[in-house]
């Protein structure tokens, strides 16, 4: 079924039903070969490494998780480091990067792999896909990428390079379509699986050609086959292209429906006694679980910052404005108005920890949380 999106669904091109796997693999290892970047997780092949890269890049930019990944794997080099790690380092490492889920199912799968494997790393799909928080997509990519095994991947680059490819129309979610687009990318990786001559590129340790292979079609997205103005003119595979020859690249890979976006307005309150600022724990199960931040209220209507503080803290409270932040989380878009609260003895405080300025330093506060705070380092009271 076409998604609905386009005025006629794309046919499927005989140039692309009848072009060889073997051929699209052997132009891609080319091409991989002269267009690679240099990546800190390219330059090993300990599935450690490549299992905290491939996390870290999903929903994150490359730019973004180089930092990141460095500065990790400085503190916690081995899976045996991860796994008696404190949770709270743990997500003090992850700070900023969003999606704090994945911290702890990084943490979690650690730990079972010490428990239930004396530390060695699987190998195996199967046993990849035991971990927790290790789906299709990241067993995939450590089995190949670590052990040059000719286990598929897709991912959103590598989703639009076969669904433009193939001049697929219908729905990438959709059921039917995914297990068509894994189906492509086992052919692709098992054709690399035969013999065929590694690529050497400058400052890599590639595992092997399967390996190779996966890296092609996630670079081939991520360079060329971009989700708007793709650069059909310097891509390998044009004369294989159905979405090319068609005139339909920037139409595909078929467009999710967009979630109805929320806005909401919310106020932090930056409470201080004797040099220390009151912080809470985000619960367990929620969104930022774990994380630390500043007490919060939802604003309501028109509220006002300081009608919700002396609403809540006495109305001889006197509230200074901090800092706004607009910041989203999934299809919310969220206003962070942060006030600085005095209030007098008599006033309800919310339960939390007391923390000094060095405290506030070292917890793992959310994004937005981190941000009041660096200002309000930067504004004595
Ligand atoms: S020819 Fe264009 S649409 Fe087709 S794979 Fe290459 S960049 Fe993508």
């Amino acid at each position: 079924m076409d998604c609905g999106r386009h005025n006629a669904p794309v046919t499927r091109c005989r140039i692309a039903a009848n072009s060889s796997p073997r051929k699209v693999v052997r132009i891609l290892l080319r091409w991989f070969a002269a267009h690679a970047r240099d990546l800190p997780w390219r330059r090993t092949r300990d599935p450690y490494s490549i299992w905290i890269s491939e996390v870290m890049l999903q929903q994150t930019q490359v730019a973004t998780v180089i930092p990141y990944y460095e500065r990790w794997l400085r503190s916690l080099p081995t899976v045996c480091a991860l796994a008696t790690a404190a949770p709270q380092r743990v997500l003090k490492l992850w700070e900023g990067l969003g999606y704090y889920t994945r911290a702890r199912n990084l943490h979690a799968a650690a730990r079972h792999i010490v428990a239930q494997r004396d530390g060695r790393f699987p190998d195996a799909l199967d046993e990849l896909l035991k971990l927790p928080g290790v789906g299709r997509y990241t067993a995939g990519a450590v089995a190949s990428i670590a052990f040059n095994q000719p286990a598929p991947i897709l991912d959103g680059n590598v989703t639009r390079v076969l669904t433009r490819l193939h001049g697929i129309a219908e729905d990438p979610r959709g059921k039917m379509t995914s297990a068509r687009l894994w189906q492509l990318a086992q052919g692709l990786v098992s054709v690399a699986a035969e013999p065929n001559p590694v690529p050497r590129i400058r400052g890599m340790v590639l595992s092997g050609s399967c390996s190779a292979l996966n890296q092609s079609l996630m670079e081939l997205g991520a360079l060329v086959c971009t989700p708007r103005a793709p650069r059909c003119g310097e891509c390998p595979l044009r004369g294989f292209c159905v979405a090319h020859r068609t005139g339909r690249a920037g139409e595909l890979p078929c467009a999710a429906p967009r979630a109805r976006v929320v806005q909401k307005r919310v106020v932090a309150f930056v409470l201080e006694r004797r040099g220390r600022f009151l912080l809470r724990q985000r619960p367990a199960g929620g969104v930022n679980a774990g994380l630390w931040e500043f007490p919060t209220a939802e604003l309501s209507g028109n509220r006002t910052p300081a009608a919700a503080a002396r609403s809540q803290f006495g109305a001889a409270t006197e509230v200074e404005p901090l800092i706004v932040l607009r910041h989203s989380i999934t299809s919310q878009r969220i206003s962070l108005h942060a006030v600085r609260v005095h209030c007098n003895g008599d006033a309800v405080l919310p339960a939390g920890r007391w923390c000094t300025g060095k405290a506030l330093r070292t917890l793992p506060l959310a994004r937005a949380h981190r941000r009041v705070a660096e200002r309000l380092s930067a504004t004595p009271a």
